[in-house]
């Protein structure tokens, strides 16, 4: 059944391509012009990005990152928080703090009505985009996976509701993936880890199901079979050389784009962080340097996929970051199961995945944010009115970011205001929205959205575009 689907990574021609590409000013600067018209780059222009040494290079890909994000997202970032639902796990990835070969792991599932204190809790504090996280085991079947996005969009509190729930959870059948579309998720997140197969091999045991490297290379294969169209892919970057990574994520963007006229929603580039019982050599670890360069290589490889940068970077690494392309990121982030209840948190790691980096809470993060003047949104206004998939590609033109995304996130942004900021983040809020609706040009769209920010304030909730 496997064989249908296309083996899209092909390893010699992506060494190769590390070891021959050479920097070519002149190429580089050709592949920035390309860039700028929003196309996407092809595997060859992506190596010669990766090729870069030059500080003057490195510079000018940096800054041709930070004009392509405005011109696509404009300076709007998404915020979501991760909930996980269950740490049991019958794998036993090297790097992971829940793997089943981990005795002191402290094992735990939410009851249904722990989750609902969860969701009611990330509500109480302004979320409104989750993203559920699953061990794999035969406890989490997709009924179960639909059943726990269900119970989350059904939980609401005061002014509170969850209006995106995306899920991380392991590869399915294709008849799991329609049961798991039923529940409505918005986008459905696997990572391949590393696109090496030998470094593959090495950290997922064979007599794991994760073992398998096939079946997590199709696994959006199938769920685009179930149904499915709005899917993130990611690679767990210190497990083998960054420049590979980058070229299996643009293969499998390539891939699923050319097969199914959809590339991805969005990438993942988390970077490997201390875990419980992590006991593995790290000859590949990725430095901040190199970390910036594969957020704003991925940027201009993949121009309209949105990219997460998680709560896994530092406060610093992520202002340092952010600029070069980080479309969505995780805030006020708890990974241990059961988390979001506590008072007092701190991180003890044989309840939970691996360290975070950034510990600041929602309110921080989104003060921090304005004084960078970037809006924080909390708008899921293109999955709640179908606008995915190749819908969504379609929409991704200009105009659409001044007309539907700005106003949208300045709403989304009002609401969290009134009902949740400290008076410190309203203040510094209102300064930014203020701005904002001055730079929108005279027409209707600024007046509705003048009174939309009225009507919140008024109590009115949930106006999109
Ligand atoms: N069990 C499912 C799976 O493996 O696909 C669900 C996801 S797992 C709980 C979420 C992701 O966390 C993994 O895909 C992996 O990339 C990442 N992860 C695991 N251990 C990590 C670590 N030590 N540091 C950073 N990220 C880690
Ligand atoms: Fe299980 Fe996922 Fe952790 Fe691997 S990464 S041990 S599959 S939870």
């Amino acid at each position: 059944m496997e064989k249908k689907y296309i083996d899209f990574i092909n390893e010699d021609h992506l060494h190769s391509l590390i070891r021959d590409t050479k920097e070519d000013k002149e190429a580089i600067r050709a592949i920035f012009a390309k860039s700028k018209a929003k196309e996407p780059l092809t595997l060859s222009e992506c190596a010669q990005l990766l090729a870069i040494e030059s500080e003057d290079m490195k510079q000018e890909l940096f800054e041709t990152a930070r004009e392509l994000k405005r011109a696509i997202y404009g300076n709007r970032i998404v915020l979501f928080a991760p909930l996980y639902i269950g740490n049991h796990c019958i794998n036993d990835c090297k790097y992971c703090g829940f793997r089943r070969s981990l005795r002191t792991a402290v094992r735990k599932t939410l009851s249904d009505q722990e989750l609902i204190n969860e969701v009611i809790n990330l509500e109480n504090i302004g979320h409104k985009r989750l993203i559920l996280v699953y061990g794999e085991h035969p406890m989490y079947s997709p009924e179960f996976i639909a059943h726990t996005v269900r119970l989350c969009y059904q939980t609401k509190v005061g002014n509170g509701e969850i209006r995106r729930v995306n899920i991380n959870a392991a590869p399915q059948e294709i008849e799991g993936y329609k049961i798991i579309k039923e529940a409505g998720i918005g986008t459905y997140q696997v990572f391949q880890e590393t696109y090496h197969r030998e470094t593959y091999a090495r950290v997922h045991p064979k007599n794991t199901h994760k073992g398998d490297y096939m079946w997590r290379l199709h696994a959006m294969d199938r769920a685009f079979e179930g149904g499915i169209d709005d899917m993130g892919i990611g690679a767990l970057f210190g497990l083998y050389d960054w420049r590979f990574e980058v070229l299996g994520l643009v293969a499998h963007a390539i891939h699923l784009k050319e097969t199914y006229g959809v590339g991805p929603h969005t990438i993942s580039f988390p970077r490997i962080q201390p875990a419980h019982g992590m006991d593995m050599d790290l000859p590949w670890r990725v430095t901040d340097e190199q970390f910036k360069m594969l957020v704003a290589i991925l940027r201009l490889s993949v121009p309209y996929t949105g990219l997460i940068m998680t709560a896994r970077e530092s406060s610093e690494v992520r202002n340092d970051v952010i600029d070069f392309g980080v479309s969505q990121i995780d805030a006020g982030t708890k990974l241990e199961i059961g988390g979001y209840q506590k008072e007092e948190y701190e991180q003890q790691l044989d309840k939970e995945q691996f360290r975070i980096g950034d510990t600041r809470d929602l309110d921080e993060v989104i003060r921090w944010l304005l004084t960078r003047e970037y809006i924080p949104s909390f708008c899921t206004s293109c999955y709640r009115l179908g606008r995915t998939g190749e819908h969504f590609m379609e929409f991704a033109i200009p105009g659409f970011i001044g007309n539907f995304c700005t106003p949208n996130a300045i709403i989304t942004l009002s609401e969290y205001l009134e009902d949740y900021s400290s008076e410190e983040t309203k203040k510094v809020g209102y300064a930014l929205i203020e701005k904002e609706v001055a730079k929108m040009p005279e027409g209707d769209r600024k007046e509705l959205v003048k009174k939309r920010i009225e009507l919140v304030k008024q109590g009115k909730r949930d106006l999109y575009f």
